[in-house]
C-alpha cells in the first residue's frame, strides 16, 4: 500500500496540523482509515456532515444529478438552485437567495451586499463591524472581518473597512458605530472561538440598535445554520431575525455550497455586480435541496435538539467527575469541553486511540460537531471513550 501521509508531506502546501489518520471511507456516523480501523466520526467534516456518511437519499441525489446535467453557467436558468432557493426562503425569514460555493465566498459576497446597501441608501457607508474571537473565513477581506490576530497578522496590511470590537459587548458595537458604519457581522455561536454563546440580550440589544441607525445586521450562520444549534437557523434561538444571512457547511450535507440571503429591502445586488461560475450549479444544488428536505421531512431539527442536550448533560457529567475539567457549553449539536491546562491535542491524541474522531478547537478545549442524525447510543459510545481516555489525565 502506498504511504499516503507521506505522499502528502511530499505534494501539498503545510497548511494544516493534520492527524495521522488517512480516511477512505464513510458510514452514517462512522468512518474507516486505510488500514480498516473504525472511528465514531464527532468532527463530522467540521461541521458539515448533516446527515452523516454516504446517506443514501444524499448519494441518490447526487447520482441522479450527476446524470442528468452537472453544471450550466447562471447565463441560463437551472431547476435544482430554484427549487433550493424556494425551501430555504419558505423556512426562514429571509426572502432572497445568491448561491456560491463555500462560507468564506457567502460572507465576502455578504459584505458586498452590504456595501451595495451602504452605497445606495446610508450616503455610501461601508465599514463593517465585527468582534473579537469571530471566524468568518480565510479569503483576505474575512480574515480582516474575523477578530483575531493569529489569523491576521501574517497576512497585513489588510483590506480596510473592518473594525473589531469585543465580544459580548453591545456597547463596544455602539460605540463603534458612525457616519460609515453599514453593517455588524457577527456569530450566532462562535463555532471556531470554542463554542461561545452570547447572550440573548446582547443579540436582542445588537439587532435593536441596527434597526434603530438603519444599518444591516449580518448574520454568520456557516456553522450554526441548518440545523445545527436545535433549531433550522440559529437566529431562532435567540428571538432575532437578521437582515441578511450566510450559510456553507451543512447546506450541501458534504458538497461544496454556500448561500447568501437577505431581506428583501436588503437584497440590493442588480446584474453584473456579484456573481459566480459554480454557485447554484445544478449538482451541489440538488445535493443542498435533498440535504434540507431531508431535515425538514423528518424532524431532524427536533431530534438534534433531544440528542444535543444529552450530548451536553453528559459532557456536564464529566466535568463533575474530573476537576481538571473547567467548562462544558454548547447548543443542539455544537459543544466544547475546556481543560485546566493546555491538554487538547494529548486528549485528541488518546480519542483517536480509542476510535473516536474528535476537533482540538483550542489548545485547551475540544469541539464535538457530530452528524445531525447521530443517536444516543452513538452519543454514548462517544462519552464512554471520553470517559476511558480523561480517566488517565486525571
Ligand atoms: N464562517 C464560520 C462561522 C465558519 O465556522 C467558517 C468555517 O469554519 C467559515 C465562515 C468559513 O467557511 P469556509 O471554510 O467554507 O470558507
Amino acid at each position: 500500500m502506498r504511504d499516503w501521509q507521506e505522499l502528502a508531506a511530499k505534494y501539498f502546501m503545510n497548511t494544516v496540523e493534520r492527524v495521522p489518520v488517512t480516511l477512505v471511507k464513510g458510514e452514517g456516523c462512522y468512518v474507516w482509515d486505510d488500514k480498516g480501523k473504525k472511528y465514531l466520526d464527532f468532527v463530522a467534516g467540521w461541521a458539515v456532515n448533516s446527515l452523516g456518511h454516504s446517506h443514501p437519499v444524499l448519494a441518490k441525489a447526487i447520482a441522479r444529478q450527476a446524470r442528468t446535467l452537472i453544471q450550466v453557467s447562471n447565463q441560463f436558468y437551472s431547476v435544482p438552485q430554484i427549487q433550493l432557493a424556494e425551501l430555504l426562503v419558505k423556512n426562514s425569514c429571509l426572502q432572497k437567495v445568491f448561491l456560491c460555493n463555500s462560507g468564506a465566498e457567502a460572507n465576502e459576497g455578504a459584505i458586498k451586499l452590504a456595501r451595495r446597501y451602504g452605497a445606495r441608501h446610508l450616503n455610501s457607508a461601508y465599514e463593517v463591524i465585527s468582534v473579537t474571537g469571530s471566524f468568518h473565513g480565510r479569503t483576505l477581506a474575512m480574515v480582516a472581518a474575523s477578530g483575531q490576530a493569529k489569523y491576521q497578522q501574517p497576512y497585513l496590511p489588510l483590506p480596510t473597512g473592518f473594525i473589531n470590537m469585543d465580544f459580548n459587548d453591545f456597547n463596544a458595537i455602539k460605540s463603534a458605530t458612525g457616519e460609515k458604519t453599514c453593517a455588524v457581522m457577527l456569530e450566532p455561536v462562535q463555532g471556531e472561538a470554542g463554542v461561545k454563546i452570547p447572550d440573548k440580550a446582547y443579540l436582542k440589544a445588537v439587532r435593536d440598535w441596527c434597526t434603530e441607525k438603519g444599518i444591516l445586521m449580518i448574520l454568520d450562520e456557516v456553522q450554526t445554520g441548518i440545523g445545527r444549534l436545535g433549531t433550522l437557523f440559529g437566529y431562532e434561538q435567540f428571538g432575532i431575525e437578521p437582515d441578511v444571512m450566510t450559510l456553507a457547511k451543512g447546506l450541501g450535507g458534504g458538497v461544496p455550497i454556500g448561500a447568501i440571503m437577505a431581506k428583501e429591502k436588503a437584497a440590493v445586488f442588480v446584474p453584473g455586480e456579484h456573481g459566480s461560475t459554480f454557485g447554484g450549479n445544478p449538482l451541489t444544488c440538488a445535493a443542498a435541496y435533498a440535504t434540507l428536505k431531508y431535515i425538514l421531512d423528518n424532524d431532524v431539527v427536533g431530534h438534534v435538539k433531544t440528542v444535543g442536550k444529552h450530548l451536553l448533560d453528559g459532557l456536564g457529567k464529566l466535568k463533575r467527575k474530573y476537576a481538571f475539567v473547567t467548562d462544558v457549553r454548547g447548543l443542539g449539536l455544537l459543544s466544547a469541553i475546556e481543560f485546566k491546562e493546555e491538554i487538547g491535542k494529548a486528549v485528541l491524541m488518546a480519542c483517536l486511540e480509542n476510535g473516536l474522531l474528535v476537533n482540538r478547537v483550542r489548545p485547551n478545549a475540544l469541539r464535538f460537531m457530530p452528524s445531525l442524525i447521530v443517536t444516543r447510543e452513538e452519543i454514548d459510545e462517544a462519552l464512554g471513550i471520553l470517559d476511558r481516555v480523561l480517566a488517565n489525565f486525571a
